[in-house]
């Protein structure tokens, strides 16, 4: 049980893109107490020297929430399914609005507050889905969004008085320039993309995630880790990754020394690591040689010799080079 204190308190869901840090600026100038959250999912990348400088100068504390193998579960069977690709922003507010919840009610945060403008994002931002968001996570009324208040109904921290509605604004919808006024006023230059991040919204990244759970139905950490890498193809259900450097074939060929799983390699000429994800069929294997030879330095009209290993396990296949017709037949 928190004692309860003179100041009010926010924990604000930043995301360090403008939106989050003028939300954040416009309740520190009510004087009220604030903490953020900043959450980072499988599929955005963690900028910590950013969080660090953005806790130093705003001069809050900023609890960091990793969301793995949960996010993964909700990724690959959400209740209100996915946005424009395979973001599945609902259910993905849903789970974080709750973990900020927790973290309210340790740190005796009195209400939340977000960056989020409506109608900014057709999926999760619209005034439904914000309805479903807020009554899913058990924080009606509880969550103030300072940059569209004055178009929403008045929050438990508006009526309480701690946050006056009068200077909270009426943004709606996707054009920029009120929020790019605002950072002007309040001197705010450096901040990253707001929706720069999320691969679950780029088209290719969602095609592989997608092909993934219709062949496998789940998704594990080690499994992003084999979406994010390389060319990937399907050979007869089969998942085929080719790595595009040196960095990705020394990954590929880590993880498959490691598991245990099949890999190919040309022989006599530099060329990529490929790794055969599943269950190894011959006939898979040859065509999986023939997309290796393919992106090799080996040339593409004769026949060449490719190493394939399994753990001790080793043999050679001889293989033409793929044509690029071919190829994308397979390509994910
Ligand atoms: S874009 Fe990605 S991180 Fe953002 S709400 Fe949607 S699923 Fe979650």
């Amino acid at each position: 049980m928190v004692l309860r204190k003179d100041r009010p308190k926010a924990l604000v869901l930043l995301s360090g893109g403008l939106d989050s840090l003028l939300a954040t600026k416009i309740v520190m100038e009510h004087g009220v107490g604030v903490d953020a959250v900043h959450f980072v999912t499988p599929f955005c990348k963690y900028d910590s020297k950013f969080m660090d400088k953005l806790s130093e100068e705003l001069g809050i504390k900023i609890h960091v929430i990793f969301l793995g193998q949960e996010f993964l579960d909700i990724l690959a069977n959400p209740r209100y399914g996915y946005g424009s690709q395979m973001n599945p922003c609902i259910d993905c507010r849903i789970l974080m609005f709750k973990k900020a919840k927790e973290i309210a009610e340790n740190i005796g945060a009195d209400f939340l507050v977000t960056g989020e403008v409506l109608d900014e994002r057709p999926f999760s931002q619209r005034f439904r889905a914000i309805q479903i968001i807020e009554r899913e996570a058990g924080l009606e009324g509880k969550v103030l969004r300072p940059l569209s208040a004055k178009l929403l109904p008045p929050t438990e921290a508006e009526k309480m008085g701690w946050i006056d509605r009068e200077k909270l604004f009426a943004i709606r919808g996707r054009r920029r320039t009120p929020q790019i006024e605002l950072a002007a006023k309040y001197g705010i230059k450096d901040y990253p993309n707001p929706a720069g991040g999320c691969l679950l919204t780029d088209p290719e990244f969602a095609r592989r995630v997608k092909d993934h759970l219709r062949h496998e139905r789940k998704l594990t950490l080690d499994d992003i880790i084999l979406l994010m890498i390389g060319r990937h193809f399907r050979i007869d259900g089969i998942k085929i990754i080719v790595g595009r450097n040196r960095n990705e074939n020394n990954r590929l060929l880590e993880i498959a020394e490691k598991n245990m799983m099949p890999y190919l390699i040309v022989c006599d000429y530099m060329g990529p690591v490929t790794l055969i994800a599943n269950e190894s069929k011959p006939e898979v294997v040859e065509k999986a040689a023939a997309i290796t030879i393919r992106y090799s330095d080996a040339p593409k009209s004769i026949p060449i010799k490719v190493l394939f290993k399994r753990g001790e396990e080793r043999s050679e296949i001889i293989a033409v080079a793929m044509d690029d017709d071919q190829i994308n037949i397979f390509r994910i």
